[in-house]
């Protein structure tokens, strides 16, 4: 018979965290907890497998599926001395989802389910507190009314709300037995008129209807764009635990939080979190009631932290803490409840951190002995590491500070402020900074935190929603702003007497909880020791060299300051459009003869030398690739009538005959037009200029520095027969520069790889090639025969309707773009062996295509000089992966 439930705690473990897929994150880590001795209450777990069965099936359950629950149920009930629906010492449950990866939020949880009418009045008499049962079965109908019932929230709040305004109180806790016997009268009056039936009143039916509410979240709205941009598969499905209540609200010894093994923002070695006494798990997360430090050290002179108010059930918790750590060897987010003075453990997973901590933890425990180098590398998120290289706010600027919050997510950002989701959704669209205001955040507002460059929220703490979720996404984020006034209706936020409407420019540092009026000065990050030493152990690591795509010395430089080891591509055009080159462009554009052209093409070759001796001095003998012309010569003329007559004048040519070159040039389609090697085998004075330049200068350099490596390279090849002409121009302009020199430098040619029939007859391309970069910009475009420049109008529609996971122009497309990289690959070094292979496309930086460059065994990757350091993070985990199997299924 098919297990579908696994039982832990209570001394009975059926699961561990090995367990992930089949358990869940929650459930896994739960009977791992148990089994290593913390004190779990007990309870089971309906697997993954009932939530795919239940979809695949039409929202039914598998017919074992009712009899194993009971006898899951008739456990617990044994463990903790208590029946369910019983009258006088009744059983109360949570359900709660668990997927395989957490999901902060996204789905349903109902807590102290089996709460009736009738056993209501076994839990006052059985905990001595009437007070306590009142509460707790008012929760339970408001949680299982909005999440199984779906009567909205609001509904509830109101109904309290009121009841504190009859009973003359501010809080919920100076509500008397007798003000929560009311709300759940109340409660019950509200659902019988929103439903037209009753609340249920049987155990069974509540129990089932919870578990149906959790599997049906799986596939909520929230949930499924949670699982979109975090790339989670919908088949994976949720686990749903279901677990003996144990209870945080029965009085001033009982105590609910959620806390750290670590800072999750500096990484810090200190216990970390936040509690609130007298209170269930939910009052934390939903940023209800304003939680307190857990240790005194966090605390401000007016807070009394958990270590103070409850000193036994906080040295136990820290006890947990260094066995938890010991245990999963890396920092935990834990879930807690202290009912009575006794702890127990709802909950851990790996906590979400910022990028500071991230590199600060993996270093602190491999130095502690607890990893090794390789494990703290895989630890990094190189995603998260490019944050690190983002500017922060610069002291010395100029500044209006307008509120302070707490610093919940580290970074910096500016934009203009807007109070939804959907506006900063709408407004990112248009490529517009903007900061997402919001009282507090929800799942709900997920697409809005993702397109905002910052959230601000006025309340809830630092494991609040907003914090928790801008941290895992790397957005900067202020939280609990309690000092500003946040005015839906009018689109106001206000602080101080100061007031700021939808639109204006606020910057937040979610590194100190600042926020300023208007945009601040930013400035480069300073990268801290940890930051070098986890670089040095992916270094150690990697296989794939780092290169940079770079054709400015600000850049070159920057790139050799992240560790680029070389140049990959060096786009020549660009060095076309400065100012005092663009005349001579055009110029030679404009020439309708050889000597024309030759002409201009003289008066350009000085600044491209110019261009190439920086750039070869700043690399200091390591390999520059230089790309000759790749761009259609159109793109150089000027576009619109006046700007066209302008530089008409200027240049002193004729305007009409500008016009009508202009008019010669255009193309229906430029991407497949005269460019690349085309445009070298029209016009060969260009890229013969170019060769010289690039020659001369490393003849120059050469006698004053280390001599370089100049790797030229021709674009847009398809045939062989472009390579063997286009190669025969450099090689005899490079004899030249040497005989006249007499001297004689190493240099390569060879090719992109960037056309599909370029990768197919790689075989015979190789034979003329010293090496192969794969520019997988235009391979994407023409394998896909999707335009880069207009394929942005529709891509979003594909992703959305899931005809691509992702962007093909972001993260490489393995399965289409991949195999013909793999059949290039192989091709050309089963005619050449050896032959070099790099990439340097966009997705030379891109982590998940820095993967499949690994395993295809490419030489080396190219990217933007920022992303350098996350391509050598990136290609040491690609590695460490193909070497260490059990962090491949990871
Ligand atoms: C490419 O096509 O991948 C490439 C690097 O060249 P470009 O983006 O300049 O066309
Ligand atoms: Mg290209």
């Amino acid at each position: 018979m098919a297990k579908w439930v696994y039982n832990f705690g209570g001394g009975v473990n059926d699961g561990n965290v090995a367990l992930r897929s089949l358990l869940g994150s929650k459930g896994a880590n739960l009977a791992e907890m148990a089994s290593i001795g913390l004190p779990v209450p007990p309870g089971f777990t309906l697997t993954t497998e009932v939530c795919a069965a239940y979809y695949n099936n039409d929202r039914n359950y598998p017919a074992e599926l009712k009899c194993q629950v009971d006898e899951a149920l008739a456990r617990i009930e044994k463990a903790v001395a208590r029946k369910f629906g019983d009258k006088d010492k009744p059983l109360l449950v949570s359900v709660r989802s668990g997927a395989r990866v957490s999901m902060p939020g996204m789905m349903d949880t109902v807590l102290n389910l089996g709460l009736t009418d009738e056993t209501v009045l076994g839990l006052a008499a059985a905990s001595g507190d009437e007070r306590f049962a009142w509460d707790t079965y008012r929760r339970f109908i408001q949680m299982y009314g909005a999440v199984v019932l779906g009567v909205e929230h609001h509904r509830f709040e109101e109904i309290i709300e009121q009841t504190k305004v009859d009973a003359d109180v501010t809080e919920d806790t100076a509500l008397s037995p007798r003000h929560w016997r009311e709300v759940v009268g109340a409660y019950k009056k509200m659902v019988v008129e929103e439903l037209g039936k009753p609340f249920p009143q049987d155990p069974q039916n509540q129990l089932w209807g919870a578990i149906g509410a959790v599997f049906g979240s799986w596939m909520n709205p929230r949930a499924n764009v949670y699982r979109r941009l975090h790339e989670i598969p919908a088949d994976w499905g949720t686990a749903v635990n279901v677990q003996a209540m144990v209870f945080g609200n029965m009085g001033d010894d009982c105590a609910t939080g959620v806390c750290f093994t670590r800072d999750p923002s500096t990484g810090e070695n200190e216990f970390y979190g936040e509690y609130l006494l007298n209170a269930q798990g939910e009052d934390v997360v939903a940023g209800i009631r304003t939680p307190r430090p857990l240790s005194k050290a966090y605390a401000k002179h007016d807070e009394i932290s958990m270590e103070e108010a409850l000193p036994e059930a906080y040295q136990e918790l820290r006890k947990v803490r260094e066995a938890l750590e010991k245990h999963y060897q890396d920092m935990q987010d834990i879930e807690f409840t202290v009912q009575q003075n006794k702890l127990y453990m709802l909950q851990t997973r790996t906590g979400k951190r910022s990028a500071v901590a991230a590199l600060r933890i993996a270093v602190e425990m491999a130095n502690a002995g607890l990893l090794d180098h390789d494990t703290a590398v895989m630890r990094v998120n190189p995603a998260a590491l490019d944050r690190l290289l983002h500017p922060t706010l610069d002291p010395k600027a100029e500044r209006a500070l307008f509120a302070t919050g707490l610093p919940a997510s580290p970074g910096a950002a500016s934009g203009a402020v807007v109070f939804s989701a959907d506006e900063a959704e709408a407004r990112a669209q248009k490529g517009e900074a903007v900061i997402l205001v919001r009282v507090e955040t929800t799942p709900e507002d997920i697409h809005g935190m993702h397109a905002a460059r910052g959230i601000l929220t006025t309340r809830g703490g630092m494991t609040s929603h907003a914090a928790v979720v801008a941290r895992g996404m790397g957005r900067p984020c202020v939280a609990g702003a309690g000092g500003i006034g946040v005015d839906y209706i009018t689109q106001t936020l206000s602080a101080g007497g100061a007031c700021l409407h939808v639109g204006e420019i606020v910057t937040i540092d979610g590194s100190t909880g600042e926020v300023y009026v208007g945009a601040v000065r930013m400035i480069e990050p300073h990268l801290s020791g940890d930051f070098g030493t986890i670089m040095k152990w992916a270094d150690e690591a990697r296989r794939l060299q780092i290169r940079t795509n770079a054709e400015t010395t600000l850049d070159a430089e920057t790139a050799r300051k992240y560790g680029a080891e070389g140049i990959g591509l060096c786009r020549t055009e660009h060095m076309f459009f400065d100012a005092a080159r663009i005349g001579a462009v055009r110029q030679m554009i404009m020439s309708r003869d050889v000597v024309g052209r030759r002409s201009a093409l003289a008066r350009l070759l000085p600044f491209q030398r110019e261009d190439f001796i920086a750039l070869f001095r700043i690399m200091e003998g390591l390999p520059v690739t230089i790309r000759l012309l790749d761009p259609p010569l159109h793109e150089f003329l000027p576009h619109g009538e006046a700007e066209l007559a302008q530089v008409a004048g200027t240049l002193g040519m004729d305007e009409a005959a500008m016009r009508a070159r202009f008019a010669e040039l255009a193309e229906t389609n430029p991407m497949l037009g005269h460019r690349g090697c085309r445009l070298g085998i029209s016009f060969p004075e260009i890229y013969e200029m170019q060769a010289r330049a690039i020659f001369e200068a490393a003849v120059e350099v050469s006698k004053i520095a280390r001599a370089p490596v100049p790797e030229i390279m021709i674009p847009l090849v398809s045939t062989r027969k472009e390579l063997d002409i286009t190669r025969a121009q450099v090689e005899s302009v490079a004899q030249a520069v040497f005989e006249e020199t007499g001297k004689t430098i190493d240099y390569k040619v060879g090719t992109m790889i960037e056309l599909p029939r370029a990768a197919l007859l790689a075989g015979d391309i190789a034979v003329a090639a010293a090496f192969f970069s794969f520019g997988t910009n235009d391979l994407t475009q023409t394998v896909f025969g999707l335009s880069r420049d207009d394929a942005g109008k529709f891509l979003p529609v594909y992703l959305e309707k899931g005809i691509l996971s992702k962007d093909p122009f972001v993260s490489l497309d393995v399965e289409g773009v991949g195999s013909l990289i793999r059949i290039a690959a192989e091709r050309g070094r089963a005619k050449k062996p050896g032959l070099k292979l790099g990439i340097c496309g966009e997705h030379g930086g891109d982590p998940a295509s820095i993967a499949f460059c690994e395993s295809v065994g490419l030489d080396y990757v190219s990217c933007s000089p920022y992303r350098v350091p996350v391509a050598r993070l990136a290609a040491a985990q690609a590695a460490i992966k193909a070497k260490t199997p059990h962090f491949r299924d990871n």
